[in-house]
């Protein structure tokens, strides 16, 4: 694989204009001391909700980006080649007999395989050689309901962001409701970079200031993590059976020293030693050709502000919440931030209870 497509697939796979115009001037830092003590109710505790609310899914669309569809007939192995080619994350699948787009293709669904398929290292996934996209989901989905989940390009990123967070799916295509075109795959990412971009006007609301230990936004009990001693399988298996995005990497003491994402998983494609999933966590990450340097952690005392500053910067999903001594306390993710900002002044409970 070049070294220009690993590039891309480190990136948001978007430019970061967007169709929103942004003024310099609200750019600004234009928030005032918080009176952190104050017992009167915050008037900008619905800030975000509210510019969430005002702009729709359009104006979070980078104004060019690399979209690939598959046809339900390809082969799921050339698939995931070609997200990999492509430097992308995720495809719509389109089913050329409904005339429809009927889901989506994620490294998700590379995991599913292989963790169902994977025998040994002398063995070869046939299903991963011959089956067709069809053929999988309908081994897979046969019990479950899982339709294509999107939006139009004019609903608001408020039904965005639920949306994403009721399916508790990363990828949300925006459909042109005329066309039926596939115009941009919105994620989370997408959505928090905007509003750090644009909502640069709105006063902040005050419980930014508050430190994580208080504002108890995130995942603090039942960690899921992974020794690096572990197997890149033991590694599926936990993605699979507790459907989290990204797994701390501990040593022998429990303290946190790489993390391993689900989007980290497409190397075993891009490096085709998929056939070897008996490969050590250390191994694993010390060949990732793409990667993040370090951990990107946050400390209970640090607050919700520097925490969000430090998410979007570092374009990740989430931050590995640790202590001074870096043993794994939590994780605050994108959906916690959202859930938190946006879904929660709206009266929305967690939905990730
Ligand atoms: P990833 O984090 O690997 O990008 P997701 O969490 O979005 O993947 O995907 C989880 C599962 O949900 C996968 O099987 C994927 O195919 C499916 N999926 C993802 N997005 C959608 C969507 N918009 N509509 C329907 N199914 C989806
Ligand atoms: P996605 O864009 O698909 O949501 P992620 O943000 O989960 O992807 O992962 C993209 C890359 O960033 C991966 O190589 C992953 O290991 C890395 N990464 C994600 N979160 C962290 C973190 N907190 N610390 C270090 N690396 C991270
Ligand atoms: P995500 O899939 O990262 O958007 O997160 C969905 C929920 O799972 C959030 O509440 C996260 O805090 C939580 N979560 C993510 N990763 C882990 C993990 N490794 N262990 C426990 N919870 C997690």
């Amino acid at each position: 694989m070049r070294s220009a497509q690993y590039a891309e697939l480190c990136t948001e796979q978007c430019d970061s204009s967007a169709h929103a115009q942004m003024d310099a001037s609200t750019q600004e830092d234009c928030h005032e001391d918080y009176i952190m003590n104050s017992t009167d109710p915050d008037p900008d505790a619905e800030a975000y909700m509210n510019f969430i609310k005002k702009h729709c899914c359009y104006d979070a669309i980078p104004t060019s980006c690399k979209l690939v569809i598959f046809d339900t007939t390809l082969q799921v192995k050339k698939a995931f080649f070609a997200l990999v080619a492509n430097g992308l994350r995720a495809a719509p699948l389109w089913d050329n007999k409904q005339q429809r787009f009927v889901g989506m293709l994620t490294i998700t669904d590379f995991i599913n395989i292989l963790h169902r398929y994977y025998k040994s290292p002398m063995v070869q996934i046939y299903e991963l050689e011959e089956h067709k996209i069809e053929t999988w989901r309908d081994i897979y989905l046969q019990y479950q309901d899982q339709c294509l989940v999107s939006i139009t390009p004019d609903a608001s990123l408020f039904d965005a962001v639920y949306s994403l967070l009721k399916h508790k799916i990363h990828r949300l295509p925006v459909i042109d409701p005329e066309s039926g075109n596939v115009l941009h795959i919105l994620t989370h990412k997408r959505i928090l970079k905007f509003l750090y971009l644009f909502g640069g006007m709105v006063s902040k609301p005050r419980f930014l200031k508050m430190q994580i230990k208080d504002a108890a936004i995130g995942t603090f009990t039942d960690i899921a993590t992974v020794r690096q001693t572990a197997t890149v399988f033991d590694a599926l298996t936990v993605f699979v059976e507790r459907r989290v995005s990204a797994l701390p990497v501990v040593d022998e003491d429990g303290k946190v020293v790489a993390l391993y994402s689900r989007f980290d998983v497409i190397n075993l494609a891009a490096q085709k030693t998929y056939n070897n999933l008996s490969m050590s966590m250390q191994e694993a990450v010390r060949r990732r050709r793409c990667f993040v340097e370090g951990v990107i952690k946050c400390y209970p005392d640090e607050t919700l502000e520097t925490v969000i500053d430090r998410i979007v910067k570092a374009e990740v999903h989430r931050l590995v919440l640790v202590d001074r001594d870096d043993m794994v306390r939590g994780i605050i993710s994108l959906s916690d931030l959202l859930q938190a900002i946006v879904l929660s002044p709206a009266g929305i409970d967690a939905l990730f209870s």
